[in-house]
This record gives C-alpha cells, sequence and structure tokens, in this order.
C-alpha cells in the first residue's frame, strides 16, 4: 500500500464498519467465547451462480444473507431454501462493502469446519464474501476495498495474526473451493498493510 494510504482505513466503531452499507440479517447468534476473535476468512459467492457485477445480483446476495430471498426469482433459489447463512461482510464488484452482522456476534459462514485443530470456525471467526465465482477473476476494486476492510479488522482484533487469515477452502477443504483459483492471494497480503 502505498504511503498514507492508511488514511484511507476504515474505523470500526462497536463492532461495525464506518462507512459500510448495513443490511441486518438474522442469521448470528452470540459467540462462545465474546473474546475471541481470532481467524479472517476470505469467501466468495455469486448469485445465481456465474452471474454478477448488477444490482440485481447484489440484491439477491442480500436477499439471501437477511432471509428474504424469493424462491422463485431464479430456478437456482430454490435448492437454497431454508439456508440459513451469513458473512459478516459482502465486497461487490465495484467495491462497495455491505455488512450484515456486527463483527462480535457469530455469523453463520464456515459451517462444518476446523483451523489449526479447532472446529467450528464460526466460533472465532470473521467472514467476508466477495461477489464472483471460481471462473473469473475479482475486480480491482474488490481488492483495494478487502485491503482496506482487513487492515481495520485486523487493527481492531488483534488476535487476528497474518497467518490466520485463510479461504473457505481451507478450512472446510473436502466440502468448499471458494474462494477459488482466481483470488490473488499475494497481491492481497501484498496491498494489506498489518497493524504493527
Ligand atoms: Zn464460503
Amino acid at each position: 500500500m502505498p504511503a498514507g494510504a492508511h488514511l484511507l482505513i476504515p474505523s470500526i466503531n462497536r463492532h461495525r464498519l464506518a462507512g459500510a452499507r448495513r443490511c441486518a440479517s438474522p442469521h448470528h447468534d452470540a459467540r462462545p467465547d465474546a473474546a475471541d476473535i481470532s481467524l479472517l476468512v476470505i469467501h466468495a459467492i455469486s448469485l445465481p451462480p456465474g452471474k454478477f457485477g448488477g444490482a440485481r445480483n447484489r440484491d439477491f446476495i442480500d436477499a439471501l444473507f437477511c432471509n428474504r430471498l424469493e424462491r422463485t426469482a431464479h430456478p437456482y433459489f430454490a435448492q437454497l431454501a431454508g439456508l440459513r447463512v451469513s458473512p459478516h461482510l459482502a465486497i461487490f464488484r465495484d467495491g462497495t462493502v455491505t455488512q450484515y452482522v456486527a463483527f462480535n456476534r457469530r455469523a453463520w459462514h464456515a459451517g462444518e469446519s476446523s483451523f489449526d485443530g479447532r472446529a467450528g470456525c464460526n466460533d472465532f471467526s470473521i467472514g467476508i464474501e466477495l461477489e464472483g465465482d471460481d471462473v473469473h477473476p475479482f475486480a480491482d476494486a474488490q481488492y483495494t476495498s478487502l485491503a482496506r476492510v482487513s487492515a481495520a479488522i485486523l487493527n481492531a482484533y488483534r488476535n487476528i495474526q497474518p497467518a490466520r487469515i485463510v479461504g473457505h477452502a481451507d478450512i472446510a477443504p473436502h466440502r468448499k473451493t471458494d474462494p477459488g483459483p482466481y483470488f490473488d492471494w499475494p497481491r492481497f497480503l501484498g496491498e494489506l498493510e498489518f497493524p504493527r
């Protein structure tokens, strides 16, 4: 990140990211240990799969996470019936960020998962969805936003060390592939300014 870029890192107040859109999800509950927020999980999603970038696609993602997706809006959505999931944040193709769940609450993004021998990663992680899929590069604006919000998160939650930033596929390798081979980890980690 260039000198001075840290000025662009948003603040986090009362577990909410300043400047983010808000879409309140009912899909969260208490963390078993409220003080343990020590893992950052990167995901990817597109709705319907492979379609992204439009206002309609963003609305579908908001609707899924906020439990108001119309099952009849697309044939694919029938198989999402009853799915109750949520990340803390999503970053859309234009770099805009939406917060669904406050960081101190347990969001439901990781599912059956394990990190460093510890199961149930939702308990102690923050989840960020990137709008996209396994077969297209992510947008420049998404890397910029992701670096900024991740810097804010690492600054606010000091137990998330750089080695504790992972993809969903890393913690659920038999079930998940996201954020997929097109997510450029060296680029992301290079743009991320770690707090000192
Ligand atoms: Zn995922």
